[in-house]
């Protein structure tokens, strides 16, 4: 089915200034603050404003997407990222670019547009039709009416109708490099044949050239966009230059492929007179979002409420490139939709209340809807708290919740046996043995209608019941438990294997567990790339 142009209550994008589930609430008042600073001093007018919306509100695709007004007269540039989700370099870039001080002119910027293929690192869209799971296939057409194809197209076409850019970069990535395989267009600058896209095309390839030494692994300006890409729809029926930025995946980290496609748009901005090096440089820097360039990208949870000795061992544990990478999200991150960036998401121990309350209701909805789109959550001690289903402020993600308010069992070694499906999911370790236990929870089934039913992978089989807390029902209730979340994966851990010795491999086996259900997008289904 073909979507017109007609504004429709799905597509509509909503708009929300500074809107807290999609931008963290300091870092935009500091950086307006800064902005207009800026302003002043050099140019004396209107300050600089950075409105936050959202495309597709409510929906798998929901995505921020940002306008940032420099107040000063100028071109208006949209720049757009992650349209191929196993492409990760744009979508960083375009996070990044946002934050840049503007002299002149207005960004407008959707940095993450494939969120459902960001997560599962797939081109296409996952679960849509075959003839139109490639987003950057579903623009309008040369020579063809102005319709595009599916939700998603039809919504980010009518953000660039509504602000009208005179220039349009979409950033992606290559499997290879053009000049020695024809077959991929990494590291290339595709643009129309036009004099002026011609022009504008050979500055950004001259501009990030500089920075490479190896003859054959620079880029090449190539023409011209594909036939259904929204940088090919900007030229035909925006009647602008539109180009696609293509950086190289083969043997290059993302630090450096992000920074390329940051060096390409900072040439056509200069030459725009958008901003300018010094304000660039003097800028506070915004904290790069830094994903792991890894099969499994890890999200553990740093903030308020974790605590404790888990979170350098699972740092030290899980930073094992090329298979698993992690890095740590502050709850503003995570209730900025931090998490499409990831398949795994940990929550250490510490307090689950107060991790809950640092990431308020918008993050743990961002937290509810990853993992229902697939993503895995892991939960340890608090973590494991926090996923039950028996607190108001809890995810309610697995059907369990605590036996006992009283919660202070007490902190020291306790026994634990895997269970049968417990021996499928960690390496085989037969009997009881020994893990440091510290006041985890001790849950039974919650009986929630539309969760399913929790599964034991390992029991506890010798308690601590200190403080007035009852005693005889630890033993032989569940250590680690786990259930499905919609799309997702959960796994709860009471107890704390990523400080007990011998027992640190326990957290990385269940991270490749709850990872799993990404196995059939982790390859890309066809080979081209644009
Ligand atoms: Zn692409």
């Amino acid at each position: 089915m073909r979507n017109t142009l007609l504004p429709t209550n799905s597509n509509a994008p909503v708009n929300r200034r500074h809107s807290p589930r999609c931008q963290p609430r300091r870092r935009a008042a500091n950086h307006t603050v800064a902005l207009a600073l800026i302003g002043l001093l050099s140019l004396g007018a209107t300050a600089a404003t950075v409105t936050t919306n959202e495309l597709l509100p409510g929906t798998p695709y929901a995505t921020p997407w940002f306008i940032h007004d420099s107040g000063q007269p100028g071109p208006t540039v949209m720049i757009v990222g992650g349209v191929h989700g196993n492409e990760p370099a744009g979508a960083a870039a375009a996070e990044s670019i946002r934050h840049w001080p503007l002299s002149a002119g207005k960004l407008v910027v959707i940095p993450r547009a494939n969120v459902p293929g960001l997560a599962a690192n797939a081109r296409r869209l996952p679960g849509v039709a075959t003839n139109q799971a490639d987003l950057n296939r579903n623009y309008p057409r040369a020579g063809q009416p102005e319709e595009t194809r599916g939700e998603l197209a039809a919504a980010i076409w009518q953000v660039a109708r509504q602000h009208q850019p005179a220039w349009v970069l979409d950033l992606h990535e290559g499997f290879d490099f053009h000049q020695l395989n024809s077959k991929s267009v990494g590291s290339t600058v595709i643009a129309a044949r036009d004099d002026r896209s011609r022009a504008a095309g050979q500055l950004m390839v001259d501009a990030v050239n500089a920075g490479i030494a190896d003859p054959q692994l620079k880029f090449t300006l190539v023409h011209q966009p594909i036939d259904g890409s929204l940088a090919r729809a900007a030229v035909e029926h925006l009647n602008v230059p539109g180009f696609t930025l293509e950086t190289t995946t083969k043997n290059q980290p993302l630090a450096k492929r992000v920074a390329q496609h940051e060096t390409m748009v900072r040439a056509l901005l200069g030459h725009l007179n958008m901003v300018d090096d010094a304000a660039l440089v003097a800028a506070p820097p915004a904290r790069p979002l830094v994903i792991p360039d890894t099969k499994i990208r890890i999200a553990l949870y740093r903030g308020p409420g974790a605590g404790g000795t888990g979170p350098s061992n699972l740092l030290a544990r899980l930073n094992r490139p090329p298979e698993t990478g992690i890095v740590e999200v502050s709850p503003a991150e995570v209730a900025g939709g931090v998490l499409t960036n990831f398949n795994v998401v940990i929550f250490p121990g510490g307090s689950a209340s107060k991790q809950a309350g640092a990431i308020g209701e918008a993050g743990r909805e961002e937290v509810r809807q990853f993992v229902a789109r697939g993503g895995g959550y892991i939960g340890i001690c608090a973590g494991a708290y926090l996923a039950t289903a028996g607190y108001p402020w809890s995810l309610k993600i697995i059907n369990a919740k605590t036996i006992s308010p009283l919660w202070r069992r007490g902190v020291g070694p306790v026994q634990m046996e895997l269970s049968e499906s417990g021996s499928s999911v960690f390496a085989a370790r037969d009997g009881q043995f020994s893990v440091r236990y510290a006041n985890g929870p001790i849950v039974e089934p919650a009986g929630v209608a539309d969760l399913p039913a929790y599964t034991t992978l390992a029991w506890f089989r010798s308690e601590l019941a200190l403080n007035d807390t009852p005693a005889g029902i630890m033993v032989n209730s569940p250590a680690i438990f786990a259930g499905d979340y919609q799309g997702g994966r959960v796994v709860c851990v009471s107890p704390h294997p990523e400080s007990t010795a011998g027992l640190e491999d326990m957290i990385p086996e269940a991270v490749n567990w709850v990872a799993s259900r990404h196995a059939p997008f982790t390859k890309p289904t066809i080979k081209t790339a644009e």
